[in-house]
């Protein structure tokens, strides 16, 4: 497989595609000696179960160890640290991949445990967790799906579970893209496997899955990234990291017309190819999360802090609550620290009059906390 393409391939046998994907990419060939530390990436934001669309499918990670070790690559390891919030042991357990571990033999580090080693990544100092540095091929494995402050996350930003939890709230202070572009340039992904079976749309946190089977492979995360906009009806402008990462060196963006190939699957009883997504309920969603959106002032505000905020919003929505909320009147971010204001939610903003403390607080707290709040209107 060449830089410039992108292989797709659809199915319900997740392992076995995976094995098929990564055997018609050639896998094996990019790697540089049988003895390589290969780390292997999912994406465990959360303890969510994969078919809820945030959390990458154990089975296409099962895919690929098997995919390796039936060739004589033994020295993996599978790494990732949740956001800031969760627990990696428990997304490790509830994901599944504490038994993977167990079945294929093949260590599990959580980079919350790991301690951090500042390098420099393109002009900016970044602390990054030093078992990532220690792997010499990197398979990235991100879902692709929405996400309510960059709008898509897939290949560059997935990246982002690789480094301690004190620097992921750094970038939030940061604005995100820079950092994440920063991020890329400094730690290489050797090969890309994205899981596209069913990410959610619209929210990182998952919950309205999408399905469509699909796994893909790619060499270039900005040429990944950028064809993972256009799955989700995005221009790559939408997401500035990509063009950042771009001017960087990361990848190129320009998509061939010939890129994409769709892999045909020959496995007893799968189709050669799915029908594509159906979208229908999708404006809708968008258009509820953008309404909900105007009701918050956000500042440099961590992804777990600002996705619980639209999950209990999402909430009162649905029990016709959000209309006693004006535009504006909830504040939440690590911009709102030592400031004074009227609501808040989150520990940066308890200097207000009202505040969901936490750090960051349960979306059912703040549910609950709106609720009342509102109720009194
Ligand atoms: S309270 Fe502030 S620091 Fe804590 S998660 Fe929320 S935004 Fe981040």
């Amino acid at each position: 497989m060449k830089k410039w393409q992108i292989y797709k391939i659809y199915g319900t046998d997740y392992t076995e595609m995976t094995k098929e994907l990564l055997k018609r990419a050639k896998l094996k060939k990019r790697i540089p000696h049988k003895n390589c530390r290969i780390g292997i990436k999912p994406n465990l934001i959360s303890p969510t179960e994969a078919c809820r669309g945030a959390t990458t499918h154990p089975e296409i990670v099962a895919g690929i160890i098997e995919y390796l070790q039936e060739r004589g690559f033994f020295n993996l390891v599978m790494l990732e640290g949740s956001w800031i919030g969760a627990r990696t042991s428990e997304a490790v357990k509830v994901c599944g991949y504490e038994s993977l571990s167990q079945r294929y033999g093949v260590p599990f580090i959580d980079t919350q445990q790991d301690e951090a080693v500042r390098c420099d990544c393109a002009g900016m100092p970044i602390e990054i967790c030093r078992s990532a540095r220690e792997v010499e091929f990197l398979i990235n494995v991100p879902v692709l799906k929405g996400h309510c402050q960059t709008n898509m996350t897939c290949a560059l930003k997935n990246l982002k579970g690789l480094i301690p939890n004190s620097e992921k709230s750094r970038f939030h202070t940061l604005g995100l893209h820079e950092p994440i572009a920063h991020l890329a340039a400094g730690l290489t992904q050797h090969f890309i496997v994205v899981d596209h079976i069913c990410g959610d749309l619209e929210f990182e946190e998952g919950g309205n899955p999408v399905t469509t089977n699909c796994v893909m492979a790619a060499r270039d995360p900005v040429l990944c990234d950028t064809y993972g906009c256009r799955l989700l009806g995005l221009k790559k402008g939408d997401v500035p990291y990509i063009g950042i990462a771009e001017s960087l060196g990361v990848g190129a963006s320009r998509l061939k017309k010939e890129a994409i190939l769709e892999l045909e699957w020959n496995s007893a009883g799968e189709k050669k190819k799915q029908p594509k997504e159906k979208l229908s309920g999708k404006q809708r969603k968008k258009e509820q999360l953008k309404n909900l959106k105007t009701l918050v002032q956000e500042s440099k505000a961590c992804s777990a802090c600002y996705s619980n905020l639209m999950n209990a919003l999402m909430r009162l929505e649905q029990e016709g609550m959000t209309r006693n909320i004006e535009k504006g009147s909830i504040c939440i971010g690590q911009g709102f620290r030592k400031k004074t204001g009227k609501l808040g939610v989150g520990s940066c903003t308890k200097n207000f009059d009202r505040c969901q403390k936490g750090c960051p607080p349960s979306a059912e707290k703040i549910y609950s906390f709106l609720k009342k709040e509102y109720q009194k209107v």
